[in-house]
């Protein structure tokens, strides 16, 4: 079965994003349990942990299909000691709030080594981050998504991703979130069903689907290769929609939230009708 959602705003309250992921008819989401821009942010409260539990009960949402996004600012591969310091305990507070809300995921970008550490070492940094986090949190599975590739943020290539995981201790706590957007933008062809197929056999080879645990479906504005991350809808955009109707009819993506993180919220409804439409019958 195909889980497909957005992520929604969690504004006024975690809870509210149960709301809004109804109104689009989604069976699946992602959020933030957070203000994304800024690094601190108080407690969640009991009573929208109670709300936020008992909305996705009554909406049939399966906690295992929400996929909660941390912050921008952390960089989990920081060069800086003090930054790398605070945004190894910034993650572990949204680990904590996941777990809290009873999820089972939490999505972030692995981070950069801005110009000032080698490639290897950062990826280092970013498996050690993630090997404390585990400690520290029981539960959560950290889902590294992959990037552009802008600026100097590593994660754009898919050895990137196996040598992070090679490095996390506990296996079963780590995964992958794959966006097209970025896949593109990063020099993966998967504009056409052939080339598609080719990418994600080369991800199998090098990562593994067995680490698969959710995908980001958006379109790209910029060309193939341009290592610039500019979202744009599923049906307009450089990639095409090709690859939406492969991973629409592919089993490897049943169970697993599929999250839009489209450009025009207006659409989503009609974007999760357009993902439907292009499942055929099996
Ligand atoms: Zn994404
Ligand atoms: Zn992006």
């Amino acid at each position: 079965m195909k889980y497909i959602g957005a992520h929604v705003s969690a504004s006024g309250g975690v809870e509210n994003a149960v709301l809004r992921a109804v109104e689009i008819g989604a069976n699946a989401f992602a959020l933030f349990t957070k203000n994304q821009r800024q690094w601190q942010a108080p407690a969640l409260k009991s009573d929208n942990i109670e709300k936020f539990k008992r909305f996705c009960q009554v909406h049939h949402f399966s906690l295992d299909y929400i996929l909660p996004h941390d912050s921008y600012l952390i960089n989990l591969g920081s060069p800086d000691a003090e930054n790398l310091k605070k945004s190894r305990s910034a993650f572990i507070d949204e680990m904590v709030r996941c777990d809290q809300l009873g999820l089972k995921l939490l999505n972030f970008h692995p981070g950069s080594h801005l110009n000032k550490i080698s490639e290897s070492a950062c990826l280092a940094r970013i498996a050690e981050s993630i090997n404390l986090a585990i400690e520290a949190v029981p539960n959560v599975v950290a889902v590294i998504e992959n990037t552009a590739g802008q600026g100097s943020n590593l994660g754009w290539r898919f050895e990137h991703l196996a040598e992070i995981i090679q490095q996390v201790e506990n296996k079963q706590r780590v995964g992958v979130c794959l966006d097209t957007c970025h896949l593109f933008s990063a020099g993966y062809d998967i504009s056409s069903f052939h080339q598609a197929e080719k990418v994600f056999a080369e991800f199998e080879q090098v990562v593994g689907f067995n680490f698969l645990r959710g995908m980001h479906l958006n379109g790209s504005k910029t060309p193939l290769a341009s290592r610039v991350d500019r979202h744009h809808i599923l049906q307009d955009g450089t990639i095409g929609t090709e690859v939406f109707q492969f991973i629409m009819n592919d089993p490897r993506f049943d169970d697993k939230p599929l999250i839009l993180e489209t450009i025009q919220p207006e659409i989503w409804q009609d974007e999760i009708t357009f993902l439907r439409s292009l499942e055929q019958a099996r």
